[in-house]
């Protein structure tokens, strides 16, 4: 994969070298086991596969380069680049402003805007309809455009299947900044809908099914279906994609369950299951994948607790966070910072939307065995700040550098 520059401060001379020896020795990345990073009294388990993805990486360079070469030139960021508040707060540092914040709600309006300034689109794509309004004012689009190749190509996925009169059904949080933006690809070529969750994909079998009055989806959908969707019509043939950082198997049961409200409806086989239902796999990113594999595969380590880092509005970390909770006691954190001790740690409950407090998240033994990982937009240098803030609370471990010595 073709790499980038990004600035060394996100970058972690632990996990650099902890990251190139598990590559070196799982080319194919098939090994999903975690890395053991043996403290003495506190025993870390790394995730084999976490931090920046291709996507990020890519943003940040175009984003970082464009000031450089940019002085004295007004900088826009159509909204947080990507889903992490060092780096958004790095770039607002760095003189860039924000146009719109993360739900769509515009903070400068862009009749400020003139052809001279530059705009940077986020790593999550945006709408038709804004990139038009860039366009009329003159403001070069394609320059500064930083949506990430594996967000395109699900945007080429809708295409193909609206090009065989399929409506797209896209699993994805509906005002998320990804799922906007690929709601008003997809609705370009077909009737799109979003569904947010299994809850509401049963609901939309209703309407398929005939079980609800049509009138009803209006209300129940609003602002999650494209203009002049018909029911009756548009839902008899569909194909589903997905935001790129969901639940794996959030969408596979989805995309399983509407196949099979498919073929209840209209009576179909495997061989004619086609006439009504689109044949498509996941539109997961490798970066989804791998991350969601790896906390799999980290699970099975003996450990006490999880920490997942990541900024609160970051999709893909909630995932990993709600993977971890199903089986251990699991904090999700932005950063060292909410460690606020030995005895306490401050974190974010994405269910509730809370930063909460909890007392005596280590236990008190001898041993303690922690499962780590973080997001696809979470600096490898954040993480190494909260494996050193969690050593310092032991004593007669081993330092950092008689660990990372492993690892040369
Ligand atoms: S999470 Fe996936 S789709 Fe999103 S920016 Fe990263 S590589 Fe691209």
């Amino acid at each position: 994969m073709k790499s980038f520059d990004v600035p060394v401060v996100y970058r972690s001379p632990l996990i650099s070298a902890i990251k190139k020896k598990r590559k070196e020795e799982d080319r194919m990345k098939k090994d999903f086991s975690p890395t053991v990073l043996d403290f003495g009294p506190l025993k870390i388990y790394l995730a084999r596969h976490f931090g920046f993805c291709y996507g990020v990486e890519n943003a940040i360079d175009i984003a970082f380069r464009t000031i450089d070469e940019n002085p004295g030139k007004r900088i826009f960021l159509l909204s947080e680049m990507i889903h992490n508040p060092q780096v958004n707060a790095d770039l607002r540092n760095s003189g860039v402003q924000f146009l719109q914040d993360n739900k769509g709600t515009q903070i400068i309006p862009f009749e400020t805007l003139t052809a001279d300034d530059i705009v940077l689109i986020p790593a999550f794509g945006t709408t038709l309809a804004i990139e038009k309004k860039l366009r009329d004012i003159g403001i070069q689009v394609e320059e500064y455009n930083t949506t990430c190749p594996f967000v395109e190509k699900v945007w080429n996925r809708s295409e193909v299947i609206a090009q065989k009169a399929y409506t797209i059904v896209i699993h994805g949080k509906p005002s998320h900044e990804e799922t906007r933006a690929t709601f008003s690809h997809a609705a370009a070529n077909a009737p799109s809908v979003v569904v947010k969750d299994m809850q509401q994909t049963v609901e939309l079998a209703k309407y398929i099914l005939g079980e609800k009055p049509s009138a009803d989806f209006y209300s129940e959908f609003k602002g999650q279906y494209s203009e002049g969707f018909r029911v009756e019509k548009d839902l008899q043939r569909i194909g589903v994609v997905n935001q790129t950082t969901m639940l794996a198997s959030d969408t596979q049961a989805i995309a399983d369950y509407l196949r099979e409200v498919m073929i209840k409806k209209y009576s179909l086989t495997d061989e004619t299951v086609k006439e009504h239902f689109a044949d498509t796999r996941d539109t997961l990113c490798y970066a989804t994948n791998d991350n969601q594999s790896a906390v799999m595969g980290m699970l099975s380590a003996p450990a006490n607790l999880a920490i997942v880092v990541g900024g609160y509005n970051s999709s893909n970390t909630s995932h990993l966070v709600e993977l971890c909770e199903e089986k251990l006691p699991t904090y999700y954190i932005s950063g060292e910072e909410k460690i606020l001790s030995s005895q306490t740690i401050m974190h974010f409950n994405f269910h509730t939307g809370q930063e909460l407090v909890t007392e005596e998240y280590l236990p008190s033994k001898e041993h303690v065995s922690i499962l780590i990982t973080s997001g696809a937009s979470c600096p490898d240098a954040v993480v190494e700040s909260v494996i050193r803030k969690l050593v310092g609370f032991y004593s007669n471990t081993k330092t950092i550098d008689q660990v990372a010595e492993a690892f040369q």
